[in-house]
């Protein structure tokens, strides 16, 4: 497959950074640079002409697309071979019929409680017991299935959670640590512990949030950095391991969330929308400011619009 697309001066200097560590050493005529890895060469010409060429063509120009629209405000247009009957983003039935390592997190979209991101081991012998508790179709699980169902599945399979509280969150982030940099540092450590066990593993699947060079300059301070991933979006819906991992996250960030609506005596709303101002309000109220730190994600909007409302009254 290959995508091809036009991009601005800005973009041209992004892409000259973060495919530093990629070029390689010959490069073609008209060309800044022509980086690889793994299957996907990527060539940026003086035109500002980027071309992607590989199976995972449209996966690795994905970030870049985004990138360009940020930056020229316009949308982009994209020459691309192929690129129709990939979209579809079909179940390969070699990674769904697999033994697999898969992560993925929850949290990163809720002002209240904590990012929670889980790596879950898979065998091939365990695909029809999970299928049969409906994990399948783990995006469409309420959270009282999931509160019914995790407790067996991970009876049955081998798994790694780690739990980001809101205070080391927020001091994360005031260290300049992105929401996406965050997410690459815990799924690292969840997948290179289960990957530590030496357990023998055909696919090592991460539900993609970040473009596979933008996730790997991410780590680029990490140690135990886990490189044969395979990247996919909706990965929930294509590897068994990957569904495990999100209700499994899911779950306990459920079991977190109540900890904290508990201690707190106030009824925690999910998500970013006006009634979590209206609690965390609340919260200031009860508590005092400080108390925000403890259970928000404090970059968010939310945080303004709380504090703008305690001081207007
Ligand atoms: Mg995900």
């Amino acid at each position: 497959m290959t995508i091809t697309l036009k991009v601005s001066d800005k973009t041209k200097e992004q892409m000259l950074e973060f495919f530093e560590d990629f070029k390689r050493d010959k490069t073609p005529a008209y060309a800044i640079f022509q980086a690889q890895d793994g299957d996907t060469v990527v060539t940026l010409y003086e035109s500002g002409k980027c071309v992607f060429q590989g199976k995972d063509a449209d996966l690795a120009s994905e970030f870049w697309i985004a990138t360009e629209k940020l930056n020229s405000g316009n949308a982009v247009t994209t020459n691309s071979e192929d690129k129709k009957k990939e979209d579809k983003q079909k179940i390969d039935p070699k990674l769904y019929n697999s033994t697999s390592i898969g992560s993925d997190e929850v949290g990163t979209g809720d002002y209240f409680g904590p990012i929670v991101v889980t790596a879950a081991y898979v065998k091939l012998e365990d695909i029809s017991f999970l299928e049969s508790l409906g994990v399948k179709d783990s995006k469409k699980l309420t959270d009282e299935k999931i509160l019914e169902i995790v407790p067996k599945v991970t009876e049955r399979i081998k798994y790694h959670t780690i739990i980001l509280n809101n205070k080391d969150y927020n001091e994360k982030y005031h260290q300049g640590f992105n929401m996406n940099k965050l997410k690459a540092i815990l799924h690292n450590k969840a997948l290179s512990t289960l990957k530590n066990e030496n357990l023998p593993y055909d696919y090592i699947v991460v539900d993609q949030f970040a473009e596979k060079f933008v996730y790997f300059n991410y780590l680029k301070e990490s140690t135990n950095v886990v490189r044969d991933i395979t990247f996919v979006t909706k990965g929930e819906d294509k590897s068994l391991a990957v569904a495990c991992a999100s209700i499994i996250s899911r779950y306990i960030f459920i079991k977190e969330f109540s900890k904290l609506s508990k201690d707190l005596g106030i009824l925690l709303p999910k998500g970013a929308g006006p009634t979590v101002d209206a609690t965390g309000v609340k919260i200031i109220e009860k508590y005092g400011i400080g108390k925000l730190n403890e259970v928000a994600k404090l970059n968010f909007k939310n945080t303004d619009k709380i504090l703008n409302y305690n001081k207007g009254t």
